[in-house]
């Protein structure tokens, strides 16, 4: 047997191997090791292998769910290797044989779809990353698949937005080929998405043989009706087929036709912003105090995901994004409706998870049964709906509703019991008058269990023992049992003894068996046997039709999902008191008492003050290109949240949602950049500054015209010039090159000056009272420029020491009375703004005393130097520095 294991084992060295051995999956050798350790259950050993023991463990297989669970969460891969052979045809081989085994299914993150194992909430894709060699660094497309609901995308890509369009789909899984994961180019990008990434044989990704594979796999002759690919999106599509069928072996999990996303179509999100603004989690990766947490009033899985995919992928379109807020716009003036639609959409269950793991063999009669519930709830719907006129989006929506299958519908629904088991094998799922056959079987059994309850009460007169006992269980079926002492009496006349077959004596009973009550017993197990079997064929019956009718149910399932986004996201401007934006071509971005949707609501829960609404207007004045604020402030003054609440004030537009404000006119953006707070990336070797200044180039390198850009204090991690200076190059270049809206908080208040020069560039600023010596932050933002940071009263709210605080004023005053007048002024006049070509300055000559020092430097020949010599030059330039700086 060992042997056997060995040689699988070396097929899937990736993954761990759950060895099934009778009721239990067995690990064994290094597998055995890591999983007791991640699974927390006991190492014993079995055996020797080359004189060492060998370590195993083992998972029961009725629990293997919750361990793969698990397993799968902390990123291990799992190789499920079953018994493919009954036992007894081992035997029959010779009593030594081995039973055949293989593995039929590679669990790994991107390819799940039990419930227990999926978030009802979330997406789990599998992404793969074509790359056709080319010019250049080649061609680039990636392609995801959810196969817990069939969804299927493609998009064209580039090294430069590589990271961001990862991250924006946010798979569980990335599949690259081998080449293409060695590629130091693209190492950073790997590295920063982490353990996920797994390297797979380039043959996989063949973009030679990726039509053959994607015709085969979608059973078409030509794919002319899928659209055009280009070949790294082939590549990429065929990388994600191939990884799937590799995975599921013998299953074919029913996939959606690969649809193609254009790029520009969705605004672009850089992968800093993404995490900082934390759309769908905080920084620290909590969903709550995300802007889905506080936005998500969806009521079922599907609706939650969807809105989840509108959030990282708003549009661009303006007239798309019309669509959608009209459909919020119609239930919001329709609040019954909205309220009726809403109470039918919440007994919406998953049904492309039902559907995909009824199509993968791993469904379960409740699976069915919530297909059925499904598309009763559906049709109800379809009806509520027909007497309304409707806009695009919702009409849209009834159309795929309206071809739902409505005679499946009802075969579910005669075909199924009330009250569904988990497992099929446990049968009793198909419904009284389903079948005459079921029903026979059904009278036979249960007939046959009443007279064993008959024959009970039989022999209990006929020994007189009244405790006498017919009993069941899985060693002896059924039998007699009674207590240690009335066992003479069952076997004390000639008649019983006749009749009382011994079976078995236990600590204080007895049990016997009848042939009478033999005979029942075969009777029953047959006609529950019968039973099962035709219960099973007729789940095998209905699943094959729910496969057949796939394509439907998942169109009906999307409607379901984008009409409890609509919904939801008017229950949320309802509740919220949101508005409706108005969005177009323009470069416009006028907010009206804005507030940020994640504060707002955690203030209100908190009882505090209520948000306070801030405007803000980077719209043109006139013809021209956007405007810049200049937000200085109080620190805790509200600055970062000011910033914070216009980028997602844009983001909720653009995905079709009212935004917190009184008025919103936003020009589409094509694209949001943001560098706010303060992180470092050791694990790169990035220092904060370092990664602060990585965004800001990113930034500054990629901004058009079109995009929205929230910076907040740029140069606050190296010294106040060097900082002050790169904050202020920064906004200059802003200004004069990408010409984008933007607003830069600050608190190098020597950069308010740049108003008078860049005309474009207006300063704001967060108003505060100051009172007996303490701040009161007002949180309004107001035209103006602030004086000061009331850095050293925060810190004396924070709890600083009465000491530090006193000494830190003591040396404000000194350094406020020694800063030179005008320093600012004279920045403006001596820095050049950035003309169309940025000139360098050339090296400045060394004069005085440095001249000295560099002459020394010069005249030294190292090679040449013993290392005493050394020691003495070194002490020479020592002295020589001394003198040139002091
Ligand atoms: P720092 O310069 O220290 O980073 P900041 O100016 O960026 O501070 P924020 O972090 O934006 O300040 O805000 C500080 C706190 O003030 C927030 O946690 C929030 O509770 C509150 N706050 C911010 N804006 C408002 C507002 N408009 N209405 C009410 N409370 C607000």
């Amino acid at each position: 047997m060992m042997e056997q294991y060995i040689e699988i084992k070396a097929t899937n060295p990736d993954s761990l191997l759950f060895y099934r051995m009778g009721d239990f999956y067995e690990l064994f050798f290094d597998d055995a090791v890591e999983a007791s350790r991640a699974l927390g259950i006991t190492l014993t050993k079995r055996g020797k292998h080359l004189g060492d023991d060998i370590p195993m463990c083992g998972v029961p297989v009725h629990a293997a769910d919750d361990y793969l669970q698990k397993l799968i969460a902390r990123g291990f891969r799992v190789a499920v290797c079953e018994q493919i052979e009954d036992p007894a045809e081992a035997r029959k081989r010779g009593a030594k044989s081995v039973v055949k085994r293989d593995v039929v299914r590679l669990v790994t993150p991107g390819t799940i779809t039990e419930e227990r194992l999926l978030d009802p909430s979330e997406a789990n894709y599998l992404m793969t990353l074509g790359r056709i060699k080319g010019s250049g660094q080649g061609q680039f497309a990636l392609a995801w698949i959810d196969i817990s609901t069939g969804t299927f995308r493609v998009s064209e890509t580039d090294p430069s937005r590589l990271l961001a369009d990862i991250l924006r789909v946010d798979p569980r899984e990335l599949i690259v080929a081998d080449p293409v994961f060695h590629d130091p180019e693209l190492r950073p990008v790997f590295d920063a998405i982490g353990r996920s990434v797994s390297p797979q044989p380039p043959s996989l990704f063949d973009s030679a043989t990726a039509e053959n594979r994607i015709q085969r796999y979608f059973d078409v002759s030509t794919l002319d009706g899928f659209g055009q690919f280009s070949r790294a999106e082939l590549a990429a599509i065929s990388g994600a087929i191939a990884y799937v069928e590799k995975t599921q072996i013998a299953e074919r999990p029913p996939l959606m036709r690969p649809e193609r996303e254009s790029e520009g179509s969705s605004l672009f999100i850089d992968p800093a912003t993404r995490a900082n603004l934390e759309l769908l989690r905080t920084l620290s990766g909590n969903r709550d105090g995300s802007l889905l947490k506080a936005i998500d009033r969806t009521v079922t899985g599907g609706g939650a995901r969807l809105l989840a995919e509108r959030l990282t992928s708003p549009l661009t379109d303006p007239i798309a994004i019309a669509e959608r807020l009209d459909s919020v716009s119609y239930f919001l003036s329709r609040q019954s409706l909205a309220d009726q639609m809403r109470e039918a959409l919440k007994g919406v269950p998953d049904m492309p998870r039902a559907l995909s793991r009824l199509a993968v063999g791993r469904g379960s009669p409740r699976d069915l049964g919530a297909l059925a519930r499904g598309l009763e709830v559906a049709g109800e719907i379809t009806q509520r709906f027909h007497s309304e006129e409707l806009p695009v989006e919702l009409a849209s929506v009834l159309e795929y509703l309206d071809k739902l299958p409505a005679d499946f519908a009802m075969h579910l629904e005669r075909a199924l019991a009330d009250e569904l088991p988990l497992l099929k094998r446990d049968g009793g799922f198909v419904r009284a008058q389903y079948n005459d056959e079921l029903d026979e079987m059904r009278a036979l059994r249960d007939h046959s269990r009443r007279i064993i309850a008959g024959l009970q009460a039989d022999y209990m007169e006929m020994t007189g023992v009244k405790s006498l006992k017919i009993k069941h269980n899985n060693v002896l079926g059924y039998f007699i049992e009674v207590t240690a002492n009335n066992a003479s009496t069952m076997t004390g006349t000639d008649e019983a003894k006749g009749k009382f077959i011994h079976r078995q004596t236990i600590a204080n009973a007895m049990r016997f068996t009848t042939t009478e009550l033999a005979e029942l017993e075969t009777k029953i197990a047959n006609a529950a046997e019968r039973a099962l079997s035709i219960e099973l064929r007729i789940f095998d019956a209905l699943t094959n039709e729910t496969v057949a009718n796939a394509d439907a149910i998942r169109a009906g399932a999307a409607a379901l999902a984008a009409l409890d986004v609509s919904v939801s996201l008017a229950a949320l401007a309802e509740e919220q008191g949101y508005c409706r934006p108005l969005v177009d071509n323009s470069l416009a971005f006028e907010i009206v008492a804005g507030r940020h949707p994640v504060v707002e609501q955690s203030l209100r829960r908190q009882a505090a003050n209520p948000f306070v609404a801030n405007d803000c207007n980077l719209s043109p004045q006139g013809p021209g290109k956007g405007a810049i604020w200049l937000l200085t402030g109080p620190n805790m003054g509200g600055k970062s949240t000011f910033l914070r609440q216009n980028a997602l004030i844009a983001i909720l537009a653009q995905m079709g949602s009212f935004v917190p404000a009184g008025s919103a006119h936003i020009g589409v953006v094509d694209r949001l950049f943001s560098r706010v707070g303060a992180s470092d990336d050791l694990a790169r070797g990035r220092s904060t500054f370092m990664v602060e200044m990585v965004e800001t180039a990113a930034i500054l390198n990629q901004a058009s015209d079109h995009s929205l850009v929230i910076l907040d204090e740029i140069g606050r991690g190296t010294a106040t010039f060097d900082g002050l200076s790169i904050a202020w190059a920064a906004v200059e270049y802003l200004h004069e090159k990408n010409q984008c809206r933007a607003i830069f908080a600050t608190h190098f208040h020597e950069m308010t000056a740049l108003s008078e020069k860049l005309e474009r560039l207006s300063n704001v600023t967060m108003r505060v009272k100051e009172w007996d010596g303490d701040v009161v932050f007002l949180h309004e933002v107001a035209k103006g420029a602030a004086d000061r940071s009331y850095g050293v009263q925060v810190a004396r709210l924070a709890g600083l020491p009465e000491a530090v605080v006193n000494r830190a004023r003591d040396v404000l005053h000194q350094l406020e009375a020694e800063e030179t007048s005008g320093k600012a002024d004279k920045l403006i006049d001596d820095l050049p703004l950035f003309s169309v070509e940025v000139k360098r300055q050339p090296p400045k000559q060394v004069q005085g005393k440095d001249s000295a020092l560099f002459a020394a430097i010069s005249a030294i020949n190292p090679d040449e130097l013993s290392p005493r010599d050394a020691l003495e030059a070194l002490y020479r330039l020592k002295g020589l520095a001394t003198t040139a700086t002091s």
